[in-house]
């Protein structure tokens, strides 16, 4: 049986996050970080969670990290149902950030990867 279909549209503040965009299509992936406390937040946050502080600086996450979990989409969800089934991963960075990433290449557990974007989402290669 079918449901109704829904359509949720995101407004994202573009320009506080002006940076992470660019970012993305430049194939680079950055955080933000506490300046007091020296927490980082991936996705960026515009105040830091631990000391409550608004003084924060935009930080490039390292390419270099580990596939933890992955998992093959073979039901997409809404504005997905074109693609072709792809997989999704969770990959810790050196930074010690977890990042979901789409995969490129045969996805397993421990495997080194690198992190980078296809200019709108986070690409994650296995290289070894
Ligand atoms: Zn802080």
């Amino acid at each position: 049986m079918d449901g109704i279909p829904l359509l949720f549209k995101y407004t994202v503040p573009d320009k506080l996050y002006e940076k992470f965009w660019e970012g993305l299509k430049k194939g680079e992936i950055y955080a933000s970080r506490c300046k007091k406390c020296g927490s980082l937040y991936f996705p960026p946050q515009r105040d830091c969670n631990k000391c409550m502080s608004s003084d924060m600086e935009w930080v490039k996450l390292k390419e270099e990290g580990e596939l933890m979990t992955f998992s093959i989409v073979k039901q997409k969800p809404q504005g997905f149902e074109s693609f072709p089934d792809y997989t999704v991963a969770i990959v810790r960075n050196l930074d010690g950030v977890n990042l979901m990433c789409w995969v490129k290449g045969e996805p397993k557990v421990g495997k080194k990867v690198k992190l980078t974007t296809d200019g709108q989402r986070l690409i994650c290669e296995v290289i070894e």
